[in-house]
């Protein structure tokens, strides 16, 4: 059985088995990791070394902290805003896709302007918008970008970032740790856990922290400030242990794999080998533009939804789960996060050779 769901994701089956031997009969604590106290040393060690695996991952410098947080992506839709939007009042979003826009409404909502700059909208998103040459980064806070688009299967891969000389944040929940990106690039970074990271409940932030001191954001509540988290090493108020505790042991699994650039290199033959036997088929078809297709989310169609749906269905029967595209997409979509096993895409590509045979 294969789970190609977009989120939360599947995870690496070392670690749930970890998980499970250790859920009850910790020796530490004799008591289970859901009961510990958030201030016990115990959890004091997971946080750090959740931490310090994440810098070491992404190579992230001490001009930068690390905050755990809840709320998921979208309350950071709004934090980012609040934090970092206090000198314009004013945001630049590249509309590259569903989480894109939400994040533009969520600041115009918490009183900010978001200014979309350009949109692939009217392409249903298959390809990447881009920032026109006379962008003028001056006269916004921070352009806001989501890196690999959940929905529509479309990345800003490194080598295709939007380059400007103001601030950059990015959104980086579904493919955070799959691909190599040069965090010294942007000013603020986030990702929520249930994709690639661990299960869902925390959301990690990657802050600058000279452009953290420049705010001056007294008005905003302090649950709502980066600043809180930072200054209590993410402690402010009770974290969702569990979460952080499966994060950590996430982050340790990818070090063992060898880091990004091992998960890279994997990520690029599940979802090319995808890609080649869709590319080769007249029955199937990816639409996004090839340089910016996805490694974690492969989304596809027949160009028929009514008979995807039923080819979905039946990949469910064969124990390949959650190839639905998003509802607002209909089609396929198989997410290929780092925890997916090249077996999955075998045994995807076979079912779907079966299929084409079937219902073409
Ligand atoms: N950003 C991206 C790229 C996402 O894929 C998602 C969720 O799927 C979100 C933000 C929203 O995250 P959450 O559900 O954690 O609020």
């Amino acid at each position: 059985n294969y789970n190609f769901s977009a989120g939360p994701g599947v995870l690496p089956t070392p670690v749930l088995t970890k998980i499970k031997d250790e859920f009850t009969k910790n020796e530490f604590t004799h008591m289970s990791i859901i009961e510990i106290s958030h201030r016990s040393s115990q959890f004091e060690e997971i946080i750090a070394s959740a931490e310090e695996r994440l810098r070491d991952l992404m190579n992230i410098s001490d001009d930068y902290g690390v905050a755990f947080i809840q709320g998921g992506g979208s309350t950071q839709f709004e934090m980012l805003p609040l934090n970092f939007a206090n000198r314009k009042n004013k945001i630049a979003v590249l509309d590259s896709g569903n989480f894109a826009a939400k994040a533009a409404t969520a600041a115009t909502a918490i009183g900010k302007t978001a200014i979309i700059l350009d949109s692939s909208k009217d392409d249903k998103y298959h390809h990447l918008p881009m920032l026109s040459p006379d962008f003028h980064a001056d006269d916004y806070d921070y352009l806001h970008l989501t890196t690999n688009n959940t929905i529509e299967g479309a990345t800003y891969h490194q080598d295709n970032l939007p380059k400007t000389t103001g601030r950059m944040t990015a959104d980086m929940s579904s493919n955070i740790l799959a691909e190599p990106y040069d965090v010294n690039q942007f000013d603020a970074i986030f990702a929520g856990a249930q994709k690639n990271l661990g299960p869902a409940g925390v959301t990690v932030a990657i802050v600058k922290k000279d452009w953290l001191a420049e705010q001056n954001i007294q008005h905003v509540g302090s649950m709502l400030r980066y600043q809180s988290y930072l200054d209590k090493h993410s402690m402010y108020n009770t974290p969702p242990v569990f979460s952080i505790y499966a994060l950590d042991l996430v982050l340790e699994w990818v070090q063992e794999q060898g880091g990004v650039d091992s998960m890279y290199a994997q990520n690029i033959k599940k979802s090319s080998k995808l890609y080649d036997y869709i590319d080769n088929s007249s029955f199937y078809q990816a639409l996004v533009d090839n340089s910016a297709r996805s490694l974690t989310n492969v989304v596809f169609t027949t160009n028929n939804l009514e008979r995807d749906q039923v080819i979905a269905k039946e990949a469910a029967k064969a124990g390949l789960f959650n190839l639905n595209g998003h509802r607002s997409v209909g089609g396929f979509r198989a997410s290929l996060y780092n925890a997916q096993p090249q077996e999955a895409v075998d045994a995807l590509i076979t079912f779907l050779k079966k299929a084409e045979k079937e219902y073409k």
